[in-house]
């Protein structure tokens, strides 16, 4: 990296954010930040990438962000090509959790700081912070959420008028990915009781999370399993209160399968209780009109300047602040971490969530785009 006196004019080049002190400060415009994001399907990685460029773009540097398509091969080549550009710092939302060990290893080589983003990367020493939500806490959300769609709790948290016994059916999300593991964690230890006490009732016995599983977190996956459900288990008139859903791209194709099945197509009218997570736009327009029941809000803005904040202090020759430095160990090390906290989103709370924080606009939730 080659020192420059000339700022060059870049925006923010004449804001002093109070770090560096000394004369040898490096302009920021000589610094690239590798941003690896994992796809483009859904929308809250388009928003975390733009998000964590404009948040690094804002503080000078340079930033490579690139998308991998959800294919590892893919997303192993554009974290190579960052390293051969002379990346100063990682950025790492991972497809597959475990298989961008020799990137990381050629990252540490030379002396290149990796923050895991969102889902953290396993088996690597070479993996410096991790930014991200408390990701059992969402889980715990989502069971909860389910709960209060099927009147066992109320949005409080006590006790519903409910009493059962329901029929619900579980997902999980892609097994290649960590969090999907701590979401799974979170919302079975959460619904277990229920479970045991025979409140609820899982009609296809399917209880494993490898049964439940999604692999790379799709759609149309998860609506061939919820229609092979339906023709396995509830083809006898066997009824369906419930599904846990971790995530609002499979909560729709599970919505789908249901109405495809003559179920609802509202929740007044039938339709089970889905529940969710990202807060995406067409899954809070589902919300709005009474079909999917609720969601869980992470604000990815939040988790981007978070990355920013860690990238910063690398950047400056520091370390980031964790907040939690004993529950993520990816299988070497435990990661210190910045946890940050999710919601719970039904429709009555779209508004003072979604919108007065300008998540969305109340025009999107109308329209669901
Ligand atoms: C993220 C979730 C997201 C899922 C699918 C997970 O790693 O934490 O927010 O729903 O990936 O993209």
């Amino acid at each position: 990296l080659a020192l420059s006196a000339c700022a060059g004019g870049g925006a923010g080049s004449g804001e002093d954010d109070g770090g560096g002190g000394g004369g040898d400060t490096e302009a920021p415009e000589e610094v690239l930040v590798g941003v690896a994001m994992p796809t483009q399907t859904s929308e809250r990685w388009i928003a975390d990438g733009e998000a964590v460029e404009a948040g690094l773009t804002d503080l000078g540097y340079d930033v490579d962000l690139q998308f991998g398509n959800d294919d590892i091969p893919t997303q192993a080549q554009q974290i190579d090509q960052m390293i051969t550009s002379g990346a100063d710092l990682l950025v790492i939302a991972a497809i597959d959790g475990t298989a961008l060990t020799s990137q990381l290893e050629a990252a540490a080589a030379a002396n290149i700081p990796v923050v895991s983003y969102d889902r953290l990367i396993r088996d690597s020493e070479n993996v410096d912070f991790y930014v991200t939500f408390d990701n059992y806490q969402v889980g715990v959300q989502q069971a909860t959420s389910l709960l209060v769609g099927l009147g066992l709790l109320t949005e409080d948290g006590s006790e519903g008028e409910a009493t059962g016994p329901f029929n619900i059916e579980l997902f999980a999300g892609s097994l290649d990915d960590n969090n999907a593991h701590f979401f799974w964690e979170g919302a079975i230890e959460t619904l277990q009781p229920y479970i045991d006490d025979g409140t609820l009732t899982v009609p296809s016995g399917q209880t494993d999370i490898e049964q439940a599983a999604t692999l790379r977190w799709q759609q149309e996956t998860a609506q061939r399993r919820m229609e092979d459900l339906l023709t396995s288990t509830y083809s006898d008139g066997t009824e369906l209160h419930g599904v846990l859903s971790p995530y609002d791209g499979l909560s729709r194709g599970i919505i789908t399968a249901l109405q495809n099945a003559g179920m609802g197509p509202t929740l007044e009218e039938g339709l089970p209780v889905v529940s969710g997570q990202d807060a995406e736009i067409a899954s809070v327009a589902l919300i709005d009109q009474g079909v999917q029941f609720a969601t869980i809000f992470k604000d990815t803005r939040k988790l981007a300047d978070q990355a920013v904040t860690a990238a910063e202090a690398y950047l400056a020759g520091e370390e980031p602040e964790a907040n939690d430095t004993e529950t993520y160990d990816n299988g070497v090390l435990v990661v210190p971490s910045y946890l940050l906290e999710s919601d719970i989103v039904y429709a009555g709370n779209i508004t003072s969530l979604l919108v007065d924080s300008g998540y969305w606009t109340a025009d999107e939730v109308a329209a669901g785009v």
